[in-house]
């Protein structure tokens, strides 16, 4: 699951279709104070063309806290979702990466923060004998290429998704200890 943060550290969030959102305010509900992103904490994160937002904002004026929880389409345009805060800054923490995120390497510090304490469970990952990697690179995770798919003893299996925790479902493979591939 990802950390909450202050939606600072989230921003910039970039669309597929090139513009940008840098910052993020809304007045506070008590005493119409504008806050800005560094008065919001939870998390900000692309989900296809969408940025959603789930976070409790902090009025550094009067002192009220309330639940921040929308989303802005690649217009700019913000919508107001009609639901608990907490339940879908939970939702929004535990999302696989999102492809739209991993090409995002201009925000390494995003995918900094996901990265888990070793702590975490263990996997247990079989060593197969024969791993070849596709030439074809879709894009990069920590300065790590990614391939787009690869063959393992044989069976040809297609990137799926970066788990910075290294969790492996039955049937996928796990690469480098992070990108996930099945068939
Ligand atoms: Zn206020």
């Amino acid at each position: 699951m990802l950390p909450n943060q202050r939606l600072k550290q989230c921003l910039p969030l970039k669309f597929k279709n090139g513009s940008q959102v840098r910052q993020f305010s809304k007045p506070c509900v008590s005493c119409g104070e504008m806050l800005q992103a560094n008065d919001m904490f939870g998390i900000a994160r692309l989900v296809e063309n969408h940025i959603a937002i789930a976070a409790k904002a902090h009025c550094p004026k009067c002192e009220t806290e309330f639940g921040v929880c929308c989303i802005i389409d690649d217009e700019k345009k913000v919508r107001r979702l009609i639901l608990p805060q907490f339940a879908f800054n939970l939702y929004l923490r535990n999302l696989p990466l999102q492809a739209a995120e991993i090409e995002a390497a201009a925000a390494p510090r995003e995918i900094e923060a996901a990265v888990q304490p070793a702590s975490s469970a263990p996997s247990v990952v079989k060593t197969p004998a024969n791993i070849q990697r596709a030439d074809e690179v879709i894009g990069s995770y920590q300065q790590k290429p990614i391939p787009a798919w690869v063959v393992v003893d044989g069976q040809q299996l297609n990137f799926d998704r970066v788990s910075p925790d290294a969790q492996v479902a039955a049937g996928e493979f796990l690469l480098d200890g992070c990108f996930i591939y099945r068939g």
